[in-house]
């Protein structure tokens, strides 16, 4: 007989009643040798079954133990207990799996609230917790939802390489990528190893963003966006950094500054509307959690909102646009200054820490931020230069609890500027020439973001360290599966 999925049987489940199905899944918890907890992660709720114990043999009940395989025949009755509308009244039961029950007191399968870094140490029974089920089906809808998006919208979805030639982007330390013998790699005259000898005839790196290619793309096919893996090599051990990330980035020709902020608010909006619409149980499941992670903290650092509410919040209100000057007269003039408690100076040019984005977002408006504007010293070269001469069409946005979600600008479409541009940063500008093909056949203006899709994650799960909302996360000293 084919099998149902769990999640099907819960939302159809009239039509099922009295029917004879059969479910295959995980066993969860088995009570008083009758009720078994099948979840087959489909969703969030498990199913019950109810066993007539004194029908089946004591050894094949034996074999029913936390985390074993099962396939379960019977009827689906309407329950008698509290606690779930049906139930499963079981006529055929198959060992698919067994789980040893010594092996399983060394897990997290054993029926208590393990901590998140001890979870993330159980590479595979990580997934069978009731946490990571909910934060994994949400990844799912939050990567369907931004294909969805951009496919409404006309984009086309770009692959860019993950190995690239480029290194001149400066957007971060990167990897190298090389197939010379390590311990013996050819020499050049300066004692140097000659890349001419590898795989590609030069030093490759594993990309740090895809937004110069999309950018080529942009100015023939009008709107395209990337979704891929993203390689940043700092050693940077926080809880928003990985060494391996996905990330997002829209470009779009005759964008301006102006369209790019509208394109990015719309985009974080409906990911926040689409999950909310499809995931209540994971999410509900998820504020819950948060809540009780939120007592546990100083009341200085908790959210004042539930999840559900910081998602409704987003979604229902304009986010605050300001220029990073305007910014910084607000950090000059805050009680915080005033009373020295930023570690980090603050003076118009510096790089913002985040400290000074957690106040803007957290304390000064209470809401998602875009600024703008920021000085064209600390930004990337191809941001279009304003008409001051001294900042760019550049935009990050910042997230409450998050920091950076989003960097962004509008790019230096006039050849003239992006090349003189080039040698202020002492970037190799013969090595682009690909690049600046774009700004030489019909230039246009055009504009772009990168949105880190684990920061995004973080955000609608609630979840506040990005290892907990990547399957397998790579950081320093970190690769063990
Ligand atoms: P940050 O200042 O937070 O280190 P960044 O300015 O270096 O980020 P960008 O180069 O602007 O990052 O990348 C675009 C987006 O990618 C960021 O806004 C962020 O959401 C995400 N991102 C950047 N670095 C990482 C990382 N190491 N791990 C996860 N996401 C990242
Ligand atoms: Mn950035």
């Amino acid at each position: 007989m084919k099998r149902i999925r769990i999640s099907e049987i819960l939302a159809g489940h009239e039509a099922l009643l009295g029917q004879e199905i059969t479910v295959k899944g995980w066993v969860r918890a088995f009570r008083s040798n009758r009720f078994v907890q099948l979840n087959d992660g489909s969703c969030m709720a498990n199913l019950q079954a109810v066993i007539d114990f004194e029908q089946w043999d004591e050894v094949l009940l034996k074999r029913i133990t936390t985390a074993a395989a099962l396939s379960l025949r019977g009827k689906l009755v309407a329950s008698q207990g509290a606690g779930q509308v049906v139930e499963l009244q079981v006529t055929g039961i198959e060992i698919l799996g067994d789980a040893h029950p010594d092996d399983v007191q060394k897990t997290v399968m054993q029926p208590k609230r393990h901590s998140l870094e001890f979870l993330r140490e159980q590479a595979h029974l990580r997934f069978r917790t009731n946490t990571f089920g909910a934060v994994f089906r949400i990844r799912h809808a939050v990567a369907f939802a931004i294909h969805q998006f951009f496919n409404e919208r006309g984009f086309y979805y770009l692959h860019t390489p993950i190995i690239t030639g480029s290194d001149a982007e400066g957007a971060g330390e990167m990897f190298r990528v090389t197939t010379l013998d390590a311990k013996n790699p050819p020499l050049n005259d300066e004692g140097k190893v000659d890349f001419k000898d590898d795989f590609f005839g030069k030093a490759v790196n594993l990309t740090v963003s895809g937004q110069l290619e999309a950018e080529l793309a942009a100015t023939a096919l009008g709107q395209v966006y990337t979704f891929g893996p993203t390689f940043r090599a700092e050693n940077s051990n926080t809880s928003r950094h990985l060494a391996e990330f996905w990330m997002i980035e829209p470009e779009v020709a005759f964008n301006d500054l102006q369209d790019n902020m509208d394109l990015t608010e719309a985009f974080l909006k409906y990911i926040c509307a689409y999950v909310l619409e499809h995931c209540g149980a994971d999410i509900q499941f998820l504020q819950d959690r948060d809540a009780q992670e939120q007592a546990q903290k100083p009341a200085n650092e908790r959210h004042e909102m539930g999840l559900i509410d910081r998602l409704k919040f987003v979604i229902e209100n304009p986010f605050k646009r300001l220029t990073y000057t305007e910014a910084i007269e607000i950090l000059l003039n805050s009680n915080h200054y005033k009373k020295k408690k930023f570690k980090y100076p603050v003076e118009w040019g510096i790089d913002l820490q985040s400290e000074h984005e957690r106040y803007l977002v957290e304390k000064e408006f209470n809401c998602p931020v875009i600024l703008t504007d920021y000085p064209a010293k600390i930004k990337a070269f191809y941001m279009r230069l304003n008409e001051d001469g001294k900042t760019v069409a550049a935009m990050d946005v910042l997230f409450p609890g998050i920091g950076e979600i989003v960097g962004g600008s509008q790019r230096e479409e006039r050849y003239e500027i992006l090349v003189q541009k080039c040698e202020e940063f002492g970037i190799p500008a013969e090595e682009l020439w690909w690049y600046f093909d774009t700004r030489k056949f019909g230039t246009v203006p055009h504009a772009g973001f990168g949105l880190g899709f684990e920061r995004m994650v973080m955000f609608v799960t609630g979840m506040s360290n990005i290892r907990d909302v990547i399957p397998f996360p790579r950081t320093p000293l970190n690769a063990e599966f």
